[in-house]
Protein backbone atom coordinates (compact mmCIF):
# COMPACT_ATOMS: atom_id res chain seq x y z
CA UNK A 1 0.00 0.00 0.00
CA UNK A 2 1.54 3.25 -0.91
CA UNK A 3 2.37 5.81 1.99
CA UNK A 4 0.44 8.60 1.43
CA UNK A 5 1.85 10.83 3.84
CA UNK A 6 5.43 10.04 1.85
CA UNK A 7 3.58 10.53 -1.52
CA UNK A 8 2.68 14.04 -0.52
CA UNK A 9 5.94 15.22 0.75
CA UNK A 10 7.33 14.64 -2.66
CA UNK A 11 5.14 16.75 -4.51
CA UNK A 12 6.21 19.47 -1.71
CA UNK A 13 8.56 21.47 -3.68
CA UNK A 14 6.44 21.86 -7.02
CA UNK A 15 2.73 21.90 -5.04
CA UNK A 16 4.16 25.34 -3.49
CA UNK A 17 5.47 26.64 -6.65
CA UNK A 18 2.35 26.38 -8.40
CA UNK A 19 0.27 27.57 -5.57
CA UNK A 20 2.23 30.57 -5.20
CA UNK A 21 1.80 31.40 -8.82
CA UNK A 22 -2.04 30.84 -8.16
CA UNK A 23 -1.80 32.77 -5.29
CA UNK A 24 -0.39 35.87 -6.51
CA UNK A 25 -3.18 36.41 -8.83
CA UNK A 26 -5.75 39.04 -6.75
CA UNK A 27 -8.50 37.31 -8.02
CA UNK A 28 -11.28 39.38 -6.18
CA UNK A 29 -14.49 40.06 -7.89
CA UNK A 30 -15.25 43.55 -9.28
CA UNK A 31 -18.04 44.18 -10.89
CA UNK A 32 -17.01 47.65 -11.93
CA UNK A 33 -14.46 46.04 -14.10
CA UNK A 34 -16.82 43.61 -15.03
CA UNK A 35 -17.17 43.07 -19.24
CA UNK A 36 -19.24 40.46 -21.48
CA UNK A 37 -16.13 38.42 -21.69
CA UNK A 38 -15.23 38.69 -18.13
CA UNK A 39 -18.67 38.82 -15.82
CA UNK A 40 -17.02 38.80 -12.75
CA UNK A 41 -14.01 41.41 -13.42
CA UNK A 42 -11.13 40.20 -15.27
CA UNK A 43 -8.93 38.40 -12.22
CA UNK A 44 -11.54 35.81 -11.15
CA UNK A 45 -11.09 34.85 -14.55
CA UNK A 46 -7.31 35.14 -14.66
CA UNK A 47 -7.05 32.97 -12.32
CA UNK A 48 -9.14 30.30 -13.59
CA UNK A 49 -7.17 30.85 -16.98
CA UNK A 50 -4.12 30.15 -15.07
CA UNK A 51 -5.43 27.03 -13.16
CA UNK A 52 -6.69 25.53 -16.58
CA UNK A 53 -3.60 26.19 -18.59
CA UNK A 54 -1.48 24.09 -15.75
CA UNK A 55 -4.02 21.44 -15.71
CA UNK A 56 -3.62 21.36 -19.47
CA UNK A 57 -0.20 21.36 -19.17
CA UNK A 58 -0.26 18.54 -16.77
CA UNK A 59 -2.38 15.97 -18.91
CA UNK A 60 -5.88 16.79 -18.35
CA UNK A 61 -8.58 17.23 -20.01
CA UNK A 62 -9.82 20.93 -19.05
CA UNK A 63 -13.01 23.16 -19.99
CA UNK A 64 -13.92 26.69 -19.29
CA UNK A 65 -17.27 27.82 -19.07
CA UNK A 66 -17.92 31.39 -19.85
CA UNK A 67 -14.68 32.61 -17.67
CA UNK A 68 -16.89 31.65 -14.40
CA UNK A 69 -16.04 28.22 -13.86
CA UNK A 70 -13.92 25.75 -15.50
CA UNK A 71 -12.54 22.20 -14.90
CA UNK A 72 -10.51 19.62 -15.40
CA UNK A 73 -11.26 16.05 -15.70
CA UNK A 74 -9.31 12.35 -15.35
CA UNK A 75 -11.07 8.62 -16.04
CA UNK A 76 -14.01 6.92 -17.59
CA UNK A 77 -16.80 5.59 -15.94
CA UNK A 78 -20.81 6.37 -15.80
CA UNK A 79 -20.24 7.66 -12.73
CA UNK A 80 -19.04 11.18 -11.91
CA UNK A 81 -17.05 12.06 -8.84
CA UNK A 82 -17.01 16.07 -8.56
CA UNK A 83 -14.77 17.92 -6.83
CA UNK A 84 -15.70 21.55 -5.50
CA UNK A 85 -12.93 24.28 -4.97
CA UNK A 86 -12.70 27.68 -6.09
CA UNK A 87 -10.01 30.13 -7.41
CA UNK A 88 -11.87 33.86 -6.16
CA UNK A 89 -10.19 35.42 -2.76
CA UNK A 90 -11.97 37.83 -0.62
CA UNK A 91 -10.58 41.86 -0.89
CA UNK A 92 -7.36 41.76 1.03
CA UNK A 93 -8.45 44.39 3.79
CA UNK A 94 -6.69 46.21 5.74
CA UNK A 95 -3.88 45.29 8.98
CA UNK A 96 -1.08 42.86 6.60
CA UNK A 97 1.74 42.65 7.58
CA UNK A 98 3.34 41.43 4.52
CA UNK A 99 1.89 41.97 0.98
CA UNK A 100 -1.03 39.78 0.62
CA UNK A 101 -0.61 38.81 -3.12
CA UNK A 102 2.99 38.16 -2.61
CA UNK A 103 3.00 34.84 -0.75
CA UNK A 104 6.13 34.15 1.64
CA UNK A 105 6.53 31.20 3.97
CA UNK A 106 7.46 32.05 7.61
CA UNK A 107 8.08 29.86 10.08
CA UNK A 108 6.46 27.25 8.33
CA UNK A 109 3.21 29.01 7.70
CA UNK A 110 2.30 30.19 3.95
CA UNK A 111 0.93 33.55 4.41
CA UNK A 112 -0.85 35.13 1.62
CA UNK A 113 -4.83 35.89 0.80
CA UNK A 114 -5.84 32.44 -0.65
CA UNK A 115 -3.64 30.38 1.82
CA UNK A 116 -6.77 28.90 3.85
CA UNK A 117 -9.37 29.97 1.79
CA UNK A 118 -9.19 28.21 -1.18
CA UNK A 119 -6.12 28.10 -3.03
CA UNK A 120 -3.95 26.35 -0.50
CA UNK A 121 -6.60 23.26 0.10
CA UNK A 122 -8.09 23.70 -3.37
CA UNK A 123 -4.22 23.20 -4.71
CA UNK A 124 -3.64 20.36 -2.23
CA UNK A 125 -6.63 18.61 -3.53
CA UNK A 126 -5.36 18.94 -6.95
CA UNK A 127 -1.75 18.07 -6.34
CA UNK A 128 -3.32 14.56 -4.74
CA UNK A 129 -5.76 14.03 -8.30
CA UNK A 130 -2.48 14.71 -9.99
CA UNK A 131 -0.22 12.47 -8.49
CA UNK A 132 -2.78 9.38 -8.70
CA UNK A 133 -3.46 10.33 -12.54
CA UNK A 134 0.73 10.74 -12.84
CA UNK A 135 1.00 7.37 -11.11
CA UNK A 136 -1.14 4.76 -13.31
CA UNK A 137 -4.01 4.53 -10.61
CA UNK A 138 -6.91 2.90 -12.82
CA UNK A 139 -9.97 5.39 -12.07
CA UNK A 140 -13.31 3.39 -12.08
CA UNK A 141 -15.46 6.72 -12.32
CA UNK A 142 -14.53 10.13 -13.85
CA UNK A 143 -12.93 12.54 -11.89
CA UNK A 144 -14.02 16.49 -12.49
CA UNK A 145 -11.81 19.09 -10.77
CA UNK A 146 -13.98 22.09 -10.82
CA UNK A 147 -13.13 25.68 -10.18
CA UNK A 148 -15.76 28.30 -9.12
CA UNK A 149 -14.62 32.12 -9.09
CA UNK A 150 -17.48 33.61 -7.10
CA UNK A 151 -17.60 31.95 -4.04
CA UNK A 152 -17.22 34.44 -1.72
CA UNK A 153 -20.75 36.20 -3.33
CA UNK A 154 -23.33 34.58 -5.59
CA UNK A 155 -22.02 31.31 -6.38
CA UNK A 156 -22.60 32.67 -10.16
CA UNK A 157 -19.95 30.15 -11.96
CA UNK A 158 -21.00 26.93 -9.70
CA UNK A 159 -24.59 27.44 -10.38
CA UNK A 160 -23.50 28.43 -14.14
CA UNK A 161 -21.95 24.56 -14.17
CA UNK A 162 -24.55 22.81 -12.60
CA UNK A 163 -26.93 24.53 -15.68
CA UNK A 164 -25.32 23.06 -17.81
CA UNK A 165 -23.92 20.42 -16.79
CA UNK A 166 -25.11 16.69 -16.08
CA UNK A 167 -25.18 16.46 -12.00
CA UNK A 168 -22.40 14.97 -10.68
CA UNK A 169 -23.12 11.20 -8.80
CA UNK A 170 -21.49 12.42 -5.25
CA UNK A 171 -18.95 14.48 -4.93
CA UNK A 172 -16.93 16.59 -1.97
CA UNK A 173 -15.42 20.33 -1.19
CA UNK A 174 -12.16 21.42 -0.10
CA UNK A 175 -13.22 24.26 0.80
CA UNK A 176 -14.27 24.26 4.96
CA UNK A 177 -12.94 21.89 7.50
CA UNK A 178 -11.80 18.60 8.71
CA UNK A 179 -12.92 15.72 9.52
CA UNK A 180 -16.13 15.61 7.13
CA UNK A 181 -19.17 18.31 7.48
CA UNK A 182 -21.94 15.96 6.07
CA UNK A 183 -24.88 18.22 6.94
CA UNK A 184 -25.56 22.28 6.34
CA UNK A 185 -28.66 23.36 8.15
CA UNK A 186 -31.34 25.52 6.18
CA UNK A 187 -31.39 29.13 6.22
CA UNK A 188 -34.63 31.45 6.32
CA UNK A 189 -35.75 35.15 6.97
CA UNK A 190 -37.95 37.21 7.86
CA UNK A 191 -38.53 40.91 6.89
CA UNK A 192 -40.43 42.48 9.53
CA UNK A 193 -42.30 46.16 8.94
CA UNK A 194 -42.87 48.23 12.01
CA UNK A 195 -45.25 51.16 11.56
CA UNK A 196 -43.70 54.69 11.76
CA UNK A 197 -44.51 57.56 14.10
CA UNK A 198 -44.22 57.97 17.79
CA UNK A 199 -47.53 59.26 19.15
CA UNK A 200 -47.34 61.71 21.98
CA UNK A 201 -44.32 59.59 23.77
CA UNK A 202 -40.90 60.94 23.58
CA UNK A 203 -39.41 61.21 19.96
CA UNK A 204 -37.58 58.51 18.31
CA UNK A 205 -36.00 60.15 15.44
CA UNK A 206 -33.69 56.94 14.79
CA UNK A 207 -32.49 53.79 15.97
CA UNK A 208 -30.04 51.80 13.54
CA UNK A 209 -27.74 48.55 14.15
CA UNK A 210 -26.58 46.27 12.41
CA UNK A 211 -25.27 46.15 9.22
CA UNK A 212 -25.50 42.59 7.38
CA UNK A 213 -28.20 39.59 7.77
CA UNK A 214 -25.64 37.07 8.73
CA UNK A 215 -23.50 39.29 11.18
CA UNK A 216 -24.73 39.97 15.20
CA UNK A 217 -24.69 44.06 14.91
CA UNK A 218 -21.47 45.25 17.13
CA UNK A 219 -22.84 48.52 17.56
CA UNK A 220 -26.41 50.55 17.98
CA UNK A 221 -27.01 54.06 17.65
CA UNK A 222 -30.60 55.84 18.80
CA UNK A 223 -30.96 59.51 18.60
CA UNK A 224 -34.03 60.84 20.50
CA UNK A 225 -35.62 64.14 21.70
CA UNK A 226 -35.17 64.44 25.59
CA UNK A 227 -34.98 67.73 27.37
CA UNK A 228 -33.09 65.48 30.35
CA UNK A 229 -29.47 64.06 28.85
CA UNK A 230 -28.53 64.03 32.12
CA UNK A 231 -31.01 61.81 33.60
CA UNK A 232 -30.47 59.71 30.38
CA UNK A 233 -26.49 59.87 31.29
CA UNK A 234 -26.96 58.24 34.93
CA UNK A 235 -29.21 55.82 33.39
CA UNK A 236 -26.90 54.30 31.30
CA UNK A 237 -24.50 54.05 33.81
CA UNK A 238 -26.16 52.16 35.86
CA UNK A 239 -27.14 49.87 32.94
CA UNK A 240 -22.95 49.34 31.78
CA UNK A 241 -22.82 48.67 35.40
CA UNK A 242 -24.89 45.77 34.91
CA UNK A 243 -24.54 44.18 31.37
CA UNK A 244 -21.47 43.73 29.20
CA UNK A 245 -21.60 46.03 26.86
CA UNK A 246 -19.52 49.33 26.38
CA UNK A 247 -22.27 52.89 25.59
CA UNK A 248 -22.37 56.44 25.63
CA UNK A 249 -24.58 59.62 25.60
CA UNK A 250 -24.47 62.58 23.70
CA UNK A 251 -26.33 65.94 23.93
CA UNK A 252 -26.85 68.39 20.80
CA UNK A 253 -29.91 70.74 20.64
CA UNK A 254 -31.96 68.29 22.70
CA UNK A 255 -30.91 65.77 20.11
CA UNK A 256 -29.73 62.22 22.60
CA UNK A 257 -27.43 60.40 21.16
CA UNK A 258 -27.25 56.84 22.66
CA UNK A 259 -24.63 54.78 21.42
CA UNK A 260 -23.76 50.65 22.57
CA UNK A 261 -21.31 48.84 21.49
CA UNK A 262 -21.08 45.02 22.06
CA UNK A 263 -19.78 42.23 19.92
CA UNK A 264 -19.70 41.23 16.42
CA UNK A 265 -20.02 37.36 15.77
CA UNK A 266 -21.24 35.22 12.78
CA UNK A 267 -24.63 34.67 11.85
CA UNK A 268 -24.67 30.92 12.12
CA UNK A 269 -23.07 31.42 16.12
CA UNK A 270 -24.62 34.00 17.01
CA UNK A 271 -24.84 32.82 20.75
CA UNK A 272 -21.06 34.01 20.59
CA UNK A 273 -22.15 37.82 19.94
CA UNK A 274 -23.38 40.41 22.03
CA UNK A 275 -26.30 41.86 20.27
CA UNK A 276 -25.97 46.09 20.62
CA UNK A 277 -29.38 46.54 19.28
CA UNK A 278 -31.20 44.44 21.19
CA UNK A 279 -29.20 45.81 24.78
CA UNK A 280 -29.97 49.15 22.93
CA UNK A 281 -33.85 48.54 23.10
CA UNK A 282 -33.70 46.57 26.55
CA UNK A 283 -32.06 50.21 27.86
CA UNK A 284 -34.70 52.60 26.03
CA UNK A 285 -36.96 50.15 27.47
CA UNK A 286 -38.06 51.90 30.66
CA UNK A 287 -38.52 55.28 28.74
CA UNK A 288 -42.23 56.03 27.72
CA UNK A 289 -42.32 55.61 23.63
CA UNK A 290 -45.43 55.18 21.97
CA UNK A 291 -46.46 54.14 18.48
CA UNK A 292 -44.40 52.71 16.41
CA UNK A 293 -41.51 53.29 18.19
CA UNK A 294 -43.16 51.79 21.52
CA UNK A 295 -43.91 48.50 19.23
CA UNK A 296 -39.86 48.49 17.94
CA UNK A 297 -38.28 48.72 21.16
CA UNK A 298 -40.88 46.48 23.17
CA UNK A 299 -40.61 43.74 20.35
CA UNK A 300 -36.64 43.85 20.49
CA UNK A 301 -36.26 44.33 24.33
CA UNK A 302 -38.99 41.69 25.15
CA UNK A 303 -38.90 39.02 22.43
CA UNK A 304 -35.01 39.07 20.25
CA UNK A 305 -33.20 40.12 23.42
CA UNK A 306 -31.46 37.31 24.58
CA UNK A 307 -32.57 34.76 22.44
CA UNK A 308 -30.97 32.98 19.75
CA UNK A 309 -33.09 30.25 20.22
CA UNK A 310 -36.64 31.22 19.71
CA UNK A 311 -37.38 30.42 23.26
CA UNK A 312 -39.19 33.70 24.26
CA UNK A 313 -41.40 32.88 21.05
CA UNK A 314 -42.11 29.46 22.27
CA UNK A 315 -40.79 28.04 19.24
CA UNK A 316 -37.37 26.33 20.12
CA UNK A 317 -36.78 23.64 17.49
CA UNK A 318 -34.19 20.96 17.68
CA UNK A 319 -33.24 18.00 15.23
CA UNK A 320 -31.19 14.99 16.80
CA UNK A 321 -28.96 14.85 14.16
CA UNK A 322 -28.73 18.21 12.86
CA UNK A 323 -28.79 20.27 16.06
CA UNK A 324 -30.46 23.30 17.00
CA UNK A 325 -32.60 26.16 15.00
CA UNK A 326 -30.59 29.47 15.86
CA UNK A 327 -32.22 33.16 15.02
CA UNK A 328 -29.60 36.16 14.46
CA UNK A 329 -31.58 39.36 14.51
CA UNK A 330 -28.91 41.11 12.13
CA UNK A 331 -30.44 44.35 11.13
CA UNK A 332 -32.56 46.52 13.60
CA UNK A 333 -33.38 49.80 12.23
CA UNK A 334 -36.48 52.58 12.75
CA UNK A 335 -36.85 56.27 11.79
CA UNK A 336 -39.84 58.46 13.23
CA UNK A 337 -40.93 59.05 9.29
CA UNK A 338 -40.89 55.23 7.69
CA UNK A 339 -40.88 52.89 10.90
CA UNK A 340 -38.85 49.52 11.39
CA UNK A 341 -37.26 47.46 9.84
CA UNK A 342 -35.71 43.68 11.17
CA UNK A 343 -34.42 41.27 9.91
CA UNK A 344 -34.00 37.94 11.69
CA UNK A 345 -31.85 35.34 9.78
CA UNK A 346 -32.79 31.82 10.77
CA UNK A 347 -30.37 28.58 10.71
CA UNK A 348 -32.60 25.48 11.05
CA UNK A 349 -32.14 21.82 10.68
CA UNK A 350 -34.56 19.47 9.06
CA UNK A 351 -38.55 18.84 10.55
CA UNK A 352 -39.51 22.46 10.09
CA UNK A 353 -40.34 25.04 7.70
CA UNK A 354 -39.99 28.38 6.64
CA UNK A 355 -43.77 28.64 6.74
CA UNK A 356 -43.53 26.92 10.43
CA UNK A 357 -41.01 29.14 11.42
CA UNK A 358 -43.53 32.49 10.28
CA UNK A 359 -46.27 30.52 12.11
CA UNK A 360 -43.68 31.06 15.68
CA UNK A 361 -43.09 34.69 15.18
CA UNK A 362 -46.62 36.01 13.81
CA UNK A 363 -48.99 36.17 16.91
CA UNK A 364 -46.43 38.28 18.29
CA UNK A 365 -45.70 40.28 15.50
CA UNK A 366 -49.51 40.67 15.13
CA UNK A 367 -49.93 41.83 18.63
CA UNK A 368 -47.45 44.71 17.98
CA UNK A 369 -49.11 45.56 14.48
CA UNK A 370 -45.45 44.71 13.13
CA UNK A 371 -45.80 43.50 9.59
CA UNK A 372 -43.74 39.74 8.92
CA UNK A 373 -42.57 38.77 5.22
CA UNK A 374 -40.25 35.88 4.07
CA UNK A 375 -37.08 36.60 2.56
CA UNK A 376 -35.23 33.90 0.23
CA UNK A 377 -34.49 30.80 1.96
CA UNK A 378 -32.22 27.69 1.35
CA UNK A 379 -33.04 23.91 1.85
CA UNK A 380 -31.06 22.05 5.01
CA UNK A 381 -28.64 19.67 3.46
CA UNK A 382 -27.86 16.14 5.05
CA UNK A 383 -26.07 12.77 3.75
CA UNK A 384 -26.31 10.42 6.11
CA UNK A 385 -23.03 9.80 8.48
CA UNK A 386 -23.18 5.79 6.81
CA UNK A 387 -23.11 6.75 3.12
CA UNK A 388 -20.32 5.47 2.00
CA UNK A 389 -19.19 8.87 0.90
CA UNK A 390 -18.85 10.04 4.23
CA UNK A 391 -17.20 6.25 5.46
CA UNK A 392 -14.55 6.41 2.70
CA UNK A 393 -13.56 10.28 3.64
CA UNK A 394 -14.29 9.86 7.17
CA UNK A 395 -11.77 6.90 7.30
CA UNK A 396 -9.08 8.71 4.85
CA UNK A 397 -8.83 12.11 7.62
CA UNK A 398 -8.55 9.28 10.09
CA UNK A 399 -6.18 7.09 9.08
CA UNK A 400 -3.63 10.17 7.79
CA UNK A 401 -4.04 12.06 10.72
CA UNK A 402 -4.40 9.92 13.49
CA UNK A 403 -7.40 11.93 15.07
CA UNK A 404 -9.30 8.93 16.25
CA UNK A 405 -12.11 10.79 17.48
CA UNK A 406 -13.41 12.60 14.78
CA UNK A 407 -17.36 12.27 13.79
CA UNK A 408 -18.54 14.10 10.93
CA UNK A 409 -19.97 17.39 11.74
CA UNK A 410 -23.18 19.64 11.28
CA UNK A 411 -22.82 23.26 10.09
CA UNK A 412 -24.63 26.40 10.26
CA UNK A 413 -24.72 26.80 6.34
CA UNK A 414 -22.48 27.60 3.30
CA UNK A 415 -20.37 24.96 1.49
CA UNK A 416 -20.61 24.02 -2.09
CA UNK A 417 -21.30 20.42 -0.73
CA UNK A 418 -25.11 21.12 -0.75
CA UNK A 419 -24.93 21.85 -4.65
CA UNK A 420 -24.86 17.58 -5.10
CA UNK A 421 -27.64 15.38 -3.51
CA UNK A 422 -24.79 13.02 -2.19
CA UNK A 423 -22.05 16.32 -1.26
CA UNK A 424 -20.26 16.84 1.49
CA UNK A 425 -17.39 19.07 2.58
CA UNK A 426 -14.38 17.97 3.69
CA UNK A 427 -11.09 19.91 4.75
CA UNK A 428 -8.69 21.56 4.82
CA UNK A 429 -8.72 23.27 8.08
CA UNK A 430 -7.44 21.06 10.71
CA UNK A 431 -9.03 20.91 14.30
CA UNK A 432 -6.59 22.87 16.16
CA UNK A 433 -5.26 25.22 13.25
CA UNK A 434 -6.41 28.97 13.81
CA UNK A 435 -8.89 30.10 10.99
CA UNK A 436 -7.78 33.07 9.45
CA UNK A 437 -10.18 32.61 6.52
CA UNK A 438 -11.37 36.49 5.23
CA UNK A 439 -8.77 38.08 8.03
CA UNK A 440 -5.26 39.76 7.32
CA UNK A 441 -2.33 37.65 7.40
CA UNK A 442 -4.50 34.80 6.30
CA UNK A 443 -2.00 31.99 6.88
CA UNK A 444 -2.34 28.55 6.38
CA UNK A 445 0.96 25.79 8.23
CA UNK A 446 2.73 24.24 5.39
CA UNK A 447 2.60 21.21 7.25
CA UNK A 448 -1.24 20.79 7.38
CA UNK A 449 -1.50 21.36 3.58
CA UNK A 450 0.79 18.25 2.84
CA UNK A 451 -0.98 15.82 5.42
CA UNK A 452 -4.10 17.42 3.73
CA UNK A 453 -2.81 16.48 0.75
CA UNK A 454 -2.24 12.91 2.18
CA UNK A 455 -5.72 12.67 3.08
CA UNK A 456 -7.01 13.61 -0.34
CA UNK A 457 -4.68 11.08 -2.16
CA UNK A 458 -6.04 8.40 0.05
CA UNK A 459 -9.56 9.69 -0.33
CA UNK A 460 -9.70 10.16 -3.78
CA UNK A 461 -8.15 6.64 -4.36
CA UNK A 462 -10.37 4.80 -2.14
CA UNK A 463 -13.42 5.83 -4.38
CA UNK A 464 -12.54 5.92 -7.22
CA UNK A 465 -11.12 2.27 -7.18
CA UNK A 466 -13.09 -1.43 -6.21
ZN1 LIG B 1 -13.95 29.35 0.52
Amino acid sequence: MTNWQEAAEGQKKNYLADLTNIMKIASVRDDNAATDEFPLGPMPAKALQAFLAMAEKDGFRTKNIDNLVGYAEWGEGNETLAILAHLDVMPAGKGWNTDPFQPVIKDGNIYGRGASDDKGPGMACYYALKYLKDHGVHFNKKVRFIVGTDEESNWTGMHRYFEVEPAPTLGFSPDAEFPVINGEKGQASLKLTVPAGNGDGINLKSFQSGLRFNMVPREAVAVLEYADAAQIKMDLEKFLADNPVKGSVEEDNGNVTVTIIGKAAHGMEPEKGINAGTYLATFLNQYPFEGGAAHFIEFLAKYLHLDTRMETFDGAFRDDVMGEMTMNAGILNFTAEDGGHIDMNFRFPKGITPDQIQQIVQPVADQLQIKVEQGPSQKPHFVPADDPLVQTLMKAYVDQSGDQDAEPEVVGGGTYGRLMKRGVAFGALMPNTPNTMHQANEYQPVADLIKSMAIYMQAINDLVTD
